[in-house]
Parts: C-alpha cells; sequence; structure tokens
C-alpha cells in the first residue's frame, strides 16, 4: 500500500520534470538573444515567453520560470534591503515558495531558509534536499517572533480569514523584522469585495477573478494590514523604471509593493 502510493505521488512529478526541462532546452534554442534579462537568474533572452491564461506577453523567464512579479520582487530586495547580502544570518519564512526564489534561497549562505506551505507535496518536483515544512497559515507552526522575514505572496487572497493569516504572520516575526505579502489588488477599488456566500467555483471566478479566490482586494488592503499590527509601506519602486527598463526586465504597471515591519 505505502509503495504504491510512492509510485503515485512520484509518477506525476517524475513526468513533470522531464517535460520542463525538454521544454527549457527547446526554448533556450528558440528565444536567444540579449533584448530582456531576468534579475534572478541573471539569463538574457530576445523576449521572456507568454504566460497565463490570456497568454500575457514578455512574462515567463525560460530559464528559471520568474514571472513579472516575481522578477520585480527580486530587484526590490536587492536594491532596498540586504536580504540576500546581509552580513549576519537571516531567518526566512517563505509561504508557497516559488522556484524561482527558491533556487536562490536555498544556495545563499546568509540565509536559514524555511520554505513551507499547507501542501508540501506540491513541490516535489523542485529539485532540492531543502525540505518543504507542512504549515496552516491561519495556526503556524513556530514560536513567536522567531523570523527576521516573511515572505507570502499571492495566499492571502485564497485564505477565507485572512485576518487571521495575518495575526499570524505577525506573531511569528521578529521584532523589528520585515516581510512581503503580495495579493492581487485591483487598484480602480477602493474597499476589497468579499461575499462569503460566494462559494462555487464559477461564481468565484466571475466576482472574484479566479476560481478559487475568496475576495478581490482594494486599495485598503493596506489598511487591512496595519489593523493586525504591522507598519506598512505601500511603495511605488516600479516606478523607478523607465519604459526600455519595464520591457527589458519584463516588469508590468501598476504594482505597489507592501513593505510590511514589525
Ligand atoms: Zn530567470
Amino acid at each position: 500500500m505505502k509503495a504504491k502510493s510512492i509510485i503515485k505521488n512520484l509518477f506525476p512529478d517524475f513526468v513533470l520534470r522531464i517535460y520542463l526541462n525538454y521544454r527549457r532546452k527547446k526554448e533556450l534554442k528558440e528565444y536567444s538573444g540579449s533584448n530582456v534579462e531576468c534579475p534572478i537568474c541573471k539569463s538574457k533572452f530576445k523576449v521572456f515567453a507568454d504566460f497565463g491564461k490570456e497568454k500575457r506577453k514578455n512574462a515567463r523567464c525560460i530559464n528559471c520560470g520568474s514571472l513579472e512579479r516575481t522578477r520585480l520582487l527580486w530587484k526590490y530586495f536587492a536594491d532596498n534591503t540586504e536580504l540576500l547580502n546581509s552580513n549576519s544570518k537571516i531567518k526566512l519564512l517563505h509561504f508557497a515558495p516559488e522556484k524561482p526564489f527558491f533556487n536562490e534561497f536555498t544556495k545563499l549562505k546568509n540565509i536559514e531558509y524555511t520554505p513551507c506551505d499547507l501542501f508540501p507535496n506540491k513541490y516535489n518536483h523542485y529539485k532540492s534536499n531543502t525540505k518543504i515544512t507542512k504549515a496552516d497559515i491561519t495556526d503556524i507552526p513556530f514560536d513567536d517572533n522567531t523570523f527576521d522575514v516573511v515572505l507570502c505572496n499571492h495566499v492571502l487572497e485564497h485564505i477565507s480569514d485572512d485576518r487571521l493569516a495575518m495575526a499570524e504572520l505577525f506573531r511569528v516575526m521578529q521584532n523589528g523584522g520585515w516581510g512581503i505579502f503580495q495579493v492581487p489588488i485591483d487598484y480602480k477599488r477602493e474597499i476589497t469585495y468579499e461575499d462569503p456566500s460566494i462559494i462555487s467555483e464559477a461564481e468565484r471566478e466571475k466576482a472574484f477573478g479566479q476560481f478559487d479566490h475568496v475576495r478581490l482586494y482594494g486599495l485598503d488592503y493596506k489598511n487591512r494590514l496595519e489593523e493586525s499590527g504591522f507598519k506598512v509601506i505601500a511603495d511605488n519602486f516600479i516606478e523607478h523604471y523607465s519604459d526600455e527598463e519595464l520591457y527589458k526586465f519584463g516588469f508590468v504597471k501598476p504594482e505597489l509593493i507592501y513593505f510590511c515591519e514589525k
């Protein structure tokens, strides 16, 4: 029984890994060039690949798989924080670890890295010895004041009690620590739209933009974070870049970065 379930779990990851490797090799040739540059893996290409249901142009890095917002955050880490080059060890908790970040964080000597997710098996295709801890964001299995930095991107829009999740993120963060918890924001909306009676996948897709989202955040997202105790800067960091640079790094406006301090 056990062996059977092991094989069942391994097989799709094995196939997925072969497929991704095959696609990568094929695309590395197809996209060779130097018009765009991934700030994370430093690779250069003719253009980034299309990505998403609506086929966003210039989106996916062929080498590391980074997307627009992942690359923007990486630049932010590099320019505005010491995360990537601190002199002392940084204890980092990372929910729903994006692969391009995971690959770099596991290599960086200054980071004591704890990637986690409610479903760690989703990450079996990540090739690494670093364990992904099982963690429910509304009941995080770590002590108070444990982490210097907490990252949790595009998670809270899936969580029914996001205020409880924010309280938990605050609790496990060190005093003086910081975190970034990006969510999809409708920048034209002042007030977050949520309605717990909307439950079916089709209705959620229509109301909140994706079948498994439980709300659509507006500009009051910042207030919600502040109510959980964080000091929040809504940083329009992307404004630093010219149109040429936006294209070169494959960034998309608008995107405010919510820098949260405890
Ligand atoms: Zn890359």
